[in-house]
């Protein structure tokens, strides 16, 4: 029975693709954005969040943990070398304040849960969006998915970034109705310095998207950072790319914001701590959005 490693399910979501979805969030993803927004989707080790403000300090993680890695010093401290994220402190934590991101699912268990909102989908134009990380990590699993949610005759969104060899995502791309492709940046050595790979891969998988016809089941989402991807050099290169394509229709700004606080109760490193960064200003995106119609996409701003 085939295996998949999740962090989160969403039922009832109304972002990431159109109507009431489920949105099935996939944990490891084989880039490393600096600005990355779901720090638990990064890598396939579960994940333990703390939640200070909602901490009562009782205790009872402390008591319950075998591995000695909590300690009450006017807050619940977490040893993240000692922990071996075994769920035990999470289980007994009476608040919520201690979450565990990070679990095995069986695909037919997972069908079930997809299944029970059918009326939903069915009545909203919904379906269900296959996210993480990224979700193509998990590509055998995925694949089996996406098919069985076909024969269910559900719509299935693919949230990717596309860095993936063109062959194999030749193989999966019939499975899906939709693709919400991320886009960050078209020069290859920027590409590398902010999310670690090139990005050959994602811009072959987009042309070959476009080569196929299916550039209006495109959805561009492009992360609008100052300096980094919102630069005068990158959108003049995006739009000439995907005008070029001459089939994608729809661009998604997402205007960056501040994570680290999810950073730091995930425990986890924040590289853009060490960088001068800011979230764009409205009269920013109002440029970018601008741009972007003047050049004939439909644009919007979030999703
Ligand atoms: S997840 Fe397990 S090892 Fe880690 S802090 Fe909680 S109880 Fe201790
Ligand atoms: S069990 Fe939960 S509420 Fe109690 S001290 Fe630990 S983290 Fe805080």
């Amino acid at each position: 029975m085939l295996q998949g490693k999740i962090f989160d399910i969403k039922r009832f979501a109304i972002h990431d693709g159109p109507g009431i979805r489920t949105t099935i969030f996939f944990k490891g993803c084989n880039m490393k954005c600096l600005w990355c927004h779901n720090p638990e989707g990064l890598d396939e080790s579960n994940d333990i969040f703390y939640y200070e403000e909602k901490c009562i300090r009782c205790g009872d993680c402390i008591t319950a943990c075998p591995e000695d890695a909590l300690v009450m010093n006017n807050k619940t401290m977490i040893d993240r070398k000692k922990c071996s994220t075994c769920g035990a402190c999470v289980e007994v934590c009476p608040t919520e304040s201690l979450t565990r991101a990070g679990r095995d699912v069986h695909l037919q268990a997972l069908m079930d849960t997809i299944k029970r909102s059918k009326i939903f989908y069915e009545t909203s134009g919904g379906g269900v969006t296959i996210s993480g990380g990224e979700p193509l990590f998990h590509f055998d699993f995925v694949k089996e998915l996406a098919k069985k949610c076909k024969e269910e005759n559900i719509h299935v969104a693919l949230d990717t970034a596309g860095h993936i060899q063109p062959k194999r995502f030749k193989k999966i791309m019939k499975y899906f109705d939709l693709f919400l492709y991320d886009l960050k940046i078209i020069d290859e050595d920027e590409h590398i310095k902010y999310t670690g790979v090139t990005n050959r891969y994602v811009i072959q998988n987009l042309e070959e998207l476009s080569e196929q016809g299916r550039g209006g089941e495109v959805w561009i989402r492009f992360p609008m950072i100052p300096d980094i991807t919102y630069t005068e050099a990158n959108i003049e290169d995006m739009i000439g790319f995907l005008s070029d394509l001459n089939s994608i229709e729809d661009i998604y700004i997402l205007p960056f914001h501040d994570v680290e606080e999810k950073y730091k109760k995930l425990g986890r490193p924040y590289s853009l701590s060490s960088i001068d960064i800011r979230a764009p200003t409205k009269r920013e995106i109002k440029k970018m959005k601008d741009k972007f119609s003047k050049a004939g996409f439909r644009v919007h701003i979030g999703g």
